[in-house]
């Protein structure tokens, strides 16, 4: 018979599991906080289990967990981990730094189907989702790496006590704010990514407040419809990056699907919470979508959103089609956005030295 993976079932499904195995029904709470607060990899851990139990349960299950491949560091602070999943697939998430923040951006897919142009992981097509256990694995494994962390410090963002370190309990760097903008879209993952947002959020489980995760989407309108009706406030971000079809269709073909003023006409009906933006990313490409035109379009095309959009100038890498605007393009954009009291942020790029930075994940070493 083959064992079952504990953290593949939702608590009442490990109530029944373990009912079936002869176990109390509080049994489950205390299991769930191992698996996810205490991040337990064995059932001896389970030390307020009788023998009796663990026994059964190493019988009958087992506890998943991701295998560490590779673990960079780069100058800037940022991480970026490759992970072994249990078929032997391979995925990356990165852990970024910024002033109080320590925000993991994390995989929802093994590749990615959407094929966008400027985009690393896109080029090598779609393997396969992630279960929702895959997903919230990666944040049990980069805790737990953080809280006996091996590297020694790159440079000085990670020097004890410095600005930007965010420290746990226990002494070692916690995780603040999760993004689900690693390799994959997560709405064509959508089942799995709501389980697992359902485990980041449970207070019983790891406990992330909704204000702290941000999930981004290429813009699969039904799929964000039914987000809006889910229940689940995190964040939304959508990633735009062009003010026409005919530039969007090139870059990001699944714009020919959901063409610009139906998603746009979708983030106006998607039910934000009070005082939440939807984010707008904005990759900029050298005389493609940088133009003053573009942000003057923009502007129009956001009018009447409560958003904030995310420049983000585009991170080349060998062999990348395309060139990234100089500093003084970026920055003429970013003021056509102000100029309409548009919230605008440039982002500065992280993690490129070791293509940990937007867009450049692909999974392999
Ligand atoms: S940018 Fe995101 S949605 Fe587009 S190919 Fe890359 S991972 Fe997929």
């Amino acid at each position: 018979m083959t064992k079952k993976n504990l953290k593949s079932l939702s608590l009442l499904e490990l109530q029944d599991f373990l009912a079936s195995l002869g176990m109390k029904k509080y049994r489950s709470n205390q299991v769930y906080q191992w698996l996810y607060q205490k991040g337990a990899v064995s059932f001896d851990e389970m030390t307020n289990l009788s023998k009796e139990e663990r026994a059964a349960l190493n019988e009958k299950a087992y506890i998943s967990s991701l295998i560490l491949v590779k673990r960079q560091a780069a100058s800037d602070g940022t991480e970026k981990y490759l992970f072994g999943l249990e078929d032997g697939n391979r995925i990356e998430s990165v852990l970024i730094p910024d002033e109080d923040r320590l925000t993991l951006c994390i995989s929802t897919q093994v590749g990615c189907a959407m094929d966008c142009k400027f985009c690393l992981t896109g080029k090598g097509g779609l393997k396969r989702n992630l279960e929702g256990h895959e997903i919230v694995d990666q944040v049990i494994a980069v805790r737990k790496l953080l809280s006996n962390p091996p590297l020694p410090p790159p440079s000085p963002p990670c020097q004890g006590g410095e600005k930007g370190e965010v420290r746990g309990d226990t002494g070692g760097l916690r995780i603040t704010n999760i993004v689900l903008m690693g390799m994959g879209e997560p709405l064509s993952n959508y089942d799995n990514t709501i389980a697992a947002l359902k485990i980041l959020l449970d207070e019983k489980a790891l406990n992330f407040s909704n204000r702290k995760v941000t999930l981004s989407t290429a813009g699969l309108i039904p799929q964000m419809e039914m987000l809006g009706k889910e229940g689940i406030t995190v964040n939304l971000a959508i990633s735009l990056n062009a003010t026409t079809d005919d530039v969007r269709n090139k870059i990001m073909p699944i714009n020919k699907k959901y063409p610009i003023k139906e998603l746009v006409a979708a983030c106006k009906k998607f039910p934000l919470p009070k005082r939440r933006r939807i984010t707008f990313e904005y990759v900029m490409l050298k005389d493609i979508n940088d133009t003053k035109e573009d942000g003057e379009r923009l502007c129009k095309l956001l009018k009447g959103i409560r958003c904030k959009v995310n420049l983000i100038p585009f991170n080349e890498y060998s062999g990348s089609d395309f060139k990234r605007p100089d500093d003084e393009t970026v920055e003429k954009f970013r003021e056509i956005l102000m100029g309409h009291h548009l919230m605008a942020i440039t982002r500065k790029s992280k993690g490129a030295e070791i293509l940990a930075a937007c867009g450049q994940l692909r999974g392999s070493n």
